[in-house]
């Protein structure tokens, strides 16, 4: 009787996408219009299940607005880390309902560990970097344990830490799909004014990037216009787009 072949299950441990897949797609859309980046992607799912990482802040329009142009029922994460201002909520709820957002999450962090590492709400005071990591960090990388690339609003214009970001860059073995990265302020300005996209409501007031209430302030002209975050502290990034938080005597949190 003939030998049965023997079945060699194999597990698939292959990275979602490698260096060469950031490469060819840099490569495939270098040249094309921001908007009809968006829509192939998405169309085409070249990245496979995405999602956007909204602060709902004051240049978040834009982009929110592109994609849902392209494709409203894309997932729009939201990290609600219980220190934003109320202003951000009701802008969030606004933008939501005007762009026809269907799939709008509101990630929160855990209550127990707020219970256990900040129950009296006051570690962005002494440690923000350890406020980051449970209020926004670990709650978003629960949050994308279903998605293989994330959308970002972030531009090359915004701090020097951010110069000449790429549009498709490896986060891990994600990807990080960033659209804007090119746009100028004057880009931003024209797309609010022809969509006629509402202003987030503390722009006004000097708030030109807009996180959480204890960590944001007004910009002084000739700032980068992150400078308003985490005044004081030598921190420039929450450690959700993959820039290490690094305390003395620990490894990196990303
Ligand atoms: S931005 Fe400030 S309040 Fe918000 S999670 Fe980070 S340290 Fe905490």
């Amino acid at each position: 009787m003939a030998e049965t072949a023997r079945r060699i299950d194999r597990i698939d441990t292959a990275p979602r996408f490698t260096a060469a897949d950031v490469a060819r797609l840099n490569a495939r859309f270098e040249g094309v219009g921001t908007e009809d980046v968006i829509r192939t992607v998405l169309a085409e799912k070249l990245l496979g299940e995405v999602a956007v990482v909204s602060s709902f802040g004051a240049e978040s329009a834009v982009l929110l607005d592109l994609v849902a142009r392209a494709d409203p029922s894309t997932p729009v994460l939201f990290l609600e880390t219980g220190k934003m201002f109320p202003e951000t909520l009701g802008y969030r709820d606004l933008l939501a309902e005007r762009l026809g957002l269907t799939d709008l999450r509101n990630i929160t962090p855990d209550p127990a560990v707020i219970d256990a590492k900040d129950a009296t709400g006051l570690r962005w005071s002494y440690d923000p970097d350890g406020c980051c990591e449970i209020r926004k960090v670990i709650p978003l990388a629960a949050a994308m344990k279903g998605f293989d690339a994330s959308i970002t609003g972030r531009k090359g214009f915004q701090a020097s830490t951010r110069t000449g970001i790429p549009r498709f860059e490896l986060d891990g073995d994600r990807i990080k799909f960033n659209p804007l990265a090119d746009w100028t302020k004057a880009d931003l300005d024209a797309w609010f004014e022809s969509r006629d996209l509402p202003r987030h409501p503390l722009e006004a007031q000097g708030y030109l990037s807009i996180g959480c209430a204890p960590c944001t302030s007004v910009v002084k002209p000739g700032e980068d216009p992150r400078a308003g975050r985490w005044r004081g502290w030598d921190k420039v990034e929450c450690g959700i787009h993959g820039e290490p938080i690094v305390r003395p005597g620990e490894e990196p949190v990303f």
